[in-house]
């Protein structure tokens, strides 16, 4: 038997760190869900915009699936590529002003496929110390030596690029746009100026932004900067209510990754019923971006109300807002006040963030009310000043 189990579970239990998911049903009511029978407003959700239950894309879904059945039974290369695939490419490349997109199986897919593509022992990746754990294990499976930067630490970036750009062959600085567990943005345009004074490649990872911010729900990667992007990842399974995601790219770079690209020459390509979705989802925010637009109204008015009432000051510009707790105990303190005042809400631990800023993040979607969320606002005014006493 394998005693080493029982004793790293225990050993999580011990820090507060165990983990396990809760059995959530969908609520009538947009924006809840149901636990335990009790009806709460669903804080956790990264469906942005509420587009998993818009009754388009289910018939979508539905559709698709009666006409071309439940998978599509082979990786894309193979015989499972379908007109579908192509049209939905064609549909990013429009919103997202590239020449070319490629789908991937979802997001985490898409970094540990693209980044291990891109660079190889001789390489060196220069990527910001908060990205997400896809990235992190992009970069480890790639082999390429890793520098990491302060988080949006641009001089610090620059000052990694002078000492050691010239030590390797090629090099790929990695950043996400909309940071996923705080919140705040990354300049992209300097980014991308960055990358071109030090020869290096740039890929942003766009997932949280995509379909919320953006002229058109194009993402916090402008339409003028994704030339200048050599690869923007973004996802289908947050605001775009789907699950998959894609890589907007140049056709030469697409070529590249068709060919080069582990997770998408040797997995099975999306089902059908999930790509029609996705479709039915990018159509719907390119013809109506004005729910992203809500949503980043609420969200500057809830920021606005911790910070005047609860005296919390975050670096969020976005739907997603921490709420940073410090240690283990005291998140899972929050987390349970919020819930049992009818808010569904998560305490987020190290490994997902550093150590000492445990937090519960809540991400707003579009469905919800300033109304809604004022309870909750009291409640961290509350717990604020407890922590100081
Ligand atoms: C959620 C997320 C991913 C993974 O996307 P999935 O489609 O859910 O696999 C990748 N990168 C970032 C920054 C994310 O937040």
């Amino acid at each position: 038997m394998q005693s080493f189990i029982p004793k790293e579970l225990q050993g999580l239990r011990e820090q507060g760190l165990f983990r396990k998911p809760h059995l959530l049903a969908p609520s009538e009511t947009p924006g809840y869900v149901i636990y335990n029978g009790r009806r709460l407003l669903d804080l956790c959700s990264n469906d942005y915009l509420g587009l998993s239950h818009s009754p388009e894309l289910a018939q979508a879904c539905c559709a698709a699936a009666r006409k071309y059945g439940a998978g599509a039974g082979a990786s894309r290369l193979m015989s499972g590529n379908r007109a579908l695939h192509q049209s939905l490419e064609q549909e990013i490349s429009s919103l997202k002003n590239s020449e070319a997109a490629l789908l991937l199986g979802s997001g985490y897919l898409a970094n540990v496929g693209i980044i291990p593509a891109l660079c190889a022992r001789h390489d060196a990746i220069f990527s910001d110390r908060l990205n997400h754990a896809s990235i992190m294990d992009g970069i480890l499976l790639s082999r390429a030596t890793l520098f990491r930067y302060g988080h949006n630490d641009l001089e610090h970036l620059e000052s990694m690029l002078q000492e050691h750009r010239r030590d390797f062959r090629r090099a790929l600085v990695i950043s996400e746009s909309l940071f996923s567990m705080d919140g705040d943005m990354a300049d992209v345009e300097r980014l991308a100026e960055i990358k071109k004074r030090y020869d290096a490649m740039l890929l942003i990872d766009d997932a949280h932004a995509t379909g919320v911010f953006g002229e058109h729900g194009e993402g916090a990667v402008s339409r003028d900067l994704t030339p200048e992007v050599d690869v923007t990842v973004g996802t289908f399974g947050k605001a775009l209510g789907s699950y998959g995601a894609f890589a907007a790219v140049s056709r030469e770079m697409k070529e590249y990754l068709v060919n080069r690209c582990r997770t998408f020459i040797f997995s099975t390509a999306l089902p059908p019923s999930v790509t029609a979705a996705s479709l039915a989802a990018v159509k719907s925010i390119s013809e109506d971006p004005s729910r992203g637009k809500y949503l980043l109204e609420l969200s500057g008015r809830l920021r606005q109300q911790l910070l005047e009432r609860a005296g919390i000051r975050t670096d969020s510009v976005s739907q997603i807002i921490p709420i940073i707790a410090g240690s283990n105990s005291r998140a899972l303190e929050l987390q349970n006040l919020l819930m049992d005042a009818g808010f569904f809400t998560k305490a987020v631990r190290p490994p997902t963030v550093p150590r000492g800023t445990a937090r519960v993040r809540l991400s707003l979607t579009a469905n919800q009310s300033i109304e809604q969320l004022m309870p909750l606002v009291e409640l961290c005014a509350e717990f604020m000043n407890s922590g100081n006493s």
